[in-house]
């Protein structure tokens, strides 16, 4: 089991309870989507991954260690297992899409032949040969995210999480993006993906989380109850 929630609550300062009695299991190699209308608790699902929030009340173990008790010192490397995409890329913009992967990877101390092998990899591994020296600005939105899925991999994460991956994105180039997160899935890392798009889930058959008011209404292995 990669991922466990038991009875996760989180009340933020102000009173707001943003999730509310969460309970999930998540296994290696699970392609999941997580759906629910604005405010319903998905980033706030996700801030909790990586220990950017900690639970107000309940667990959470990650590859069966609890990061509710877990050490700052340990933080680090937790954040190192999980890559994440977001919906605006957030790239650098003064570097190139080599040099933004590489940083991913410099900021945890690889060495540089690691890095350039590695580099050359992922780059391959999301359709951008030959695109290595460009800057973001020259890019299209659907590299710019190519560029986010190899920074997001470069370290090798058992979790890759994607923060409306397609959200900036046209109709063609969302569904080009879904298959190379497919294809990622496949080759055994595992994926969850908050998104709205609700065409692109119908069309993915995969398990579906729907949050709504911070609770779990449905967990659905194929996605119907969505459709
Ligand atoms: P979603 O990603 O599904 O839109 P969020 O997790 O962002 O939902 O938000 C869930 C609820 O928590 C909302 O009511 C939101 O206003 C509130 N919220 C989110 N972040 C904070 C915060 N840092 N402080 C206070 N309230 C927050």
């Amino acid at each position: 089991m990669l991922v466990q929630f038991y009875n996760v609550s989180k009340i933020y300062s102000n009173g707001v309870k943003a999730l509310d009695d969460v309970s999930l299991k998540i296994e290696r190699g699970e392609f999941l989507f997580l759906m629910g209308p604005s405010g319903a608790g998905k980033s706030t699902l996700i801030k909790l991954f990586f220990r950017e929030e900690v639970p107000t009340r309940g667990q959470i173990f990650i590859a069966s260690r609890s990061i509710v008790r877990m050490k700052r010192s340990e933080v680090p490397r937790l954040r190192r297992n999980i890559g994440i995409i977001f919906q605006d890329f957030k790239l650098l913009e003064n570097k190139t899409a080599s040099e933004n992967i590489a940083f991913a990877m410099e900021v945890v101390g690889a060495n540089p032949k690691e890095i350039r092998q590695r580099v050359a990899e992922v780059i391959e591994m999301v359709g951008l040969k030959g695109r290595e020296n460009s800057f973001p600005g020259e890019l299209s939105g659907g590299e710019q995210q190519r560029v986010g899925i190899a920074r997001a991999l470069a370290n090798r994460p058992l979790l890759l999480i994607a923060d409306e991956p397609t959200g900036n994105l046209d109709i063609d180039i969302s569904r080009e993006i879904m298959e190379l997160l497919f294809d990622i899935n496949r080759k055994g890392t595992t994926v969850i993906m908050a998104t709205h798009a609700r065409e692109l889930v119908k069309a993915a058959r995969k398990r579906v989380i729907l949050l709504d008011k911070g609770r779990v209404i449905a967990d659905n292995p194929n996605g119907e109850s969505i459709i």
